[in-house]
Formats: C-alpha cells, structure tokens, sequence
C-alpha cells in the first residue's frame, strides 16, 4: 500500500457522488466557437465578456510589448521585476476607476490572498457576505481576523451584525462580491456604503464580474452605483472582461503605498510578465474608447435569459450578462452538460458542490459580445432539446 492510497478513493467518491467535473481542453483560442477533441463546439461558459482574449489589436500589443521587454518580469516586484509597463497600467487602471493609485496583482485570486490580511489581522473583525468568492474567504482566513457571515444580499444581517461585533475588533472590514459569480445578482453597494459610514469600518469590494459589465464604459461596480470617490477599496480582475489575467486593487495612495511594503504576492512572487501587462493596458483603452462591446453583451444577455425564461427553464435571479440553469440535482447536472457537449456541440460547464451549495446545481451560461443570434438560438435550442431528452422538465 502506497501513501497516496487515499487519492483514489477521494476520486471515486466525487464520481460516485456526481461531483468529478470533466476537464474539457481548447485547441483553439477562446472565443464564441472553440475546438475541443477535434470538433468546433459552441463556446458558452467562458468570463471572456466583450471578447478581449483573442481581439487583434490587444494581441498586437502584446507581441509589441513582449519585442520590448522580453517574456518574463524576472523577479519579484520589489527586488526588480517592476517595469514601466507594470506603472502604465497602474495609472491605467486608477483613472479608470476614478481612484487616486492602483497596484497590479499576478491574479485575481492573488489581490484578494494579498490585500485582505495587510488590511486586518488577529485582532480585528471582518463582516462578510455569504456567497463571497473563494479568494475572499481564503484571504480572510490568511488574515486570522474574526469573521461575521451576513445573509446574502441582506444589509439588515449586515447592520445586525455590525451592532452587535463591531466593537470586538480594533479595526473591521466589510468585504463583499460586487456581482456574485454562480448567481450574478449584484451586492446592495450603496447601503454597504452608507453602514460603512455609520459604524466606521472599511469596505472591500471585489468587482472581478462588474468590471466590462457595468457602469459606463464597462468601468464596473463603483462607477453603476455612482459612487465614484466614495468606496474606498476595490478589487478587481484583468482575468475576465480584459481578457487576460492579472488583478488589482485600487485606493488611496497611501494605501497603495502599505500594500507594497506588506502585500505578500507583491513581495514574494514574481511580477505579472510584460506580454499580459501590456494586453491589459490595451484592453483598457480598447474600452475606454468605445462602449459597442459592454452594449453588444447586455443585448445577447437579455435576448437569451428571456429565451431560458420563456421555454421555462429555472434561472437565478441574476441581474448580469452571468446566467444559471438551476437544475438542482448534482448527477442531472452533468448528464445535461454531457448532453450538450455531445449531443448538441455546446460547451456549459456544470457547476456543482462546493462551488455551490448541495441541491441547487446549475450550468452557467456565459454569453459574451461576440456571440451571434444563431448562437444564443442554438444554446436555446440545445438545452430544450437536453431537458426533454433527460426529462430535466
Ligand atoms: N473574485 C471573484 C468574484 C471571481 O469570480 C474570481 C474568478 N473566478 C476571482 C476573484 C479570481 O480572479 P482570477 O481568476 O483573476 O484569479
């Protein structure tokens, strides 16, 4: 018997229990049609919003920056592996998001593990939002504080808890998704913000989902609240509408300033490479420029949730381009998933526990600016076709 006996029959629980998700693998680029195992299948569960992953002027600019700086930072930013470009797009991102500094993160992921325990730590209190995204929790966790779970989308759990713990830390953090990414229902900012202001606490907001999607120009969860100015912290992702990977937070100088003395992916590993820098800059101004894509998205999102709604499937109730099927049922789930892969040539992961809770599993659907009609007619069609052939409805 080998040490790692154990791996096997933790790989055969999740299959037996209809939790091993199948690992599809793209042999082109991302895009609304994608080659898997040699077919063209139609792509419907990527974060690649407004299509930025695969548009040639940010892949021009690209290879033009990777001509000029090489492929690789080379270090960590703060012993050398701070560019130019990594400041370009600092100034970038801070403009665009009316905030006074920015700093770049190697991923989303790595902002919410990176800022979280540099703002609190064991002596201080975090209020946090029920279906926060997983860096958020890992990040709380890094940063040992205490931590208060409010209901979801309720500023009276919020408030009840605010009363009741505030006082027990030196200092407390409300953090919460702005969008959330397996329901895309969008957080309650503007009365987080105003208890922010009654109790004296901070406010993080993750906006990895808001940003190409909301607010003017796709500027994101701040900028549709109008609260420019006003929210001290935000956290977002170059990973989904930018179409590339990286993250960031952004705030005040001084803030900015702290994080690059004690944020631990600032400090201790390497730099994000210059090629995704400069993709991401690009991304930026491609947005700034012209809104066709964010309005491109909301016209397919809107076309086809009403398409899932009229055939009478169960959506949540999302208010974003995100769009679940809850199908409840774990094995049905991927039954249907496998249905439209195989049957239909339509790519929809299943997203099953612990991404979700127990009984509520769904496949998200994903449309982007660069789907067509034909393309969300034929999502429509194929999920009628696989819910009556698994007797789904
Ligand atoms: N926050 C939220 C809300 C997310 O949905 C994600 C991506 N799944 C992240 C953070 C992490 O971003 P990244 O993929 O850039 O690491």
């Amino acid at each position: 018997m080998t040490s790692l006996e154990w791996v096997d029959q933790e790989l055969e629980n999740l299959k037996n229990e209809g939790r091993y998700v199948p690992i599809r693998i793209l042999e082109t680029s991302q895009g609304a049609h994608v080659k898997i195992e040699g077919k063209e299948v139609l792509n419907m569960c990527s974060n690649n919003y407004l299509g930025l992953a695969n548009n040639p002027e940010v892949k021009k600019a690209v290879v033009e920056a990777i001509d000029e700086y090489g492929i690789g930072a080379g270090a960590v930013r703060s012993i050398a592996g701070t560019m130019e470009i990594h400041m370009k797009l600092e100034e970038k991102v801070a403009s665009f998001k009316h905030m006074e500094s920015a700093l770049v993160y190697q991923g989303g992921l790595l902002a919410n593990l990176g800022t979280i325990p540099v703002l609190v730590s064991k002596e201080d209190v975090i209020f946090s939002e029920e279906l926060n995204h997983a860096s958020i929790i890992d990040g709380m966790r890094l940063s040992s504080a205490k931590r208060y779970v409010y209901d979801h989308m309720s500023v009276e759990n919020l408030e009840k808890n605010l009363k009741e713990h505030r006082k027990e830390g030196k200092r407390s953090l409300i953090v919460t998704d702005g969008v959330f990414s397996m329901d895309g229902d969008i957080a309650p900012v503007k009365e987080i913000q105003e208890l922010k202001d009654k109790y004296d606490t901070m406010f993080y907001v993750d906006d990895a989902h808001g940003e190409g999607v909301l607010g003017k120009n796709g500027r994101g969860i701040v900028d549709h609240f109008g609260l420019q100015g006003k929210v001290e912290i935000e956290m977002g992702t170059f990973s989904k509408a930018l179409g590339s990977m990286g993250g960031f937070v952004a705030g005040s100088q001084k803030l900015i300033d702290l994080l690059k003395q004690r944020a631990r992916p600032f400090l201790f590993s390497s730099a994000l490479n210059p090629g995704d820098t400069a993709g991401v800059l690009k991304s930026i101004e491609i947005m700034e420029r012209d809104d066709s894509l964010v309005k491109k998205l909301w016209e397919n999102a809107n076309f086809l949730q009403k398409g899932f709604r009229d055939a009478g499937f169960r959506l949540t109730s999302t208010k974003t381009p995100i769009t679940p099927v809850v199908i409840g049922d774990e094995k049905k789930t991927l039954e249907l998933s496998n249905y439209l892969y195989k049957n239909e040539g339509v790519f929809a992961s299943p997203i099953v526990f612990p991404t979700v809770a127990k009984g509520v599993a769904r496949i998200r659907v994903m449309p982007s600016a660069v789907h067509s009609k034909d393309d969300l007619k034929r999502t429509l069609e194929a999920f009628e076709n696989g819910a009556k052939a698994l007797k789904i409805m």
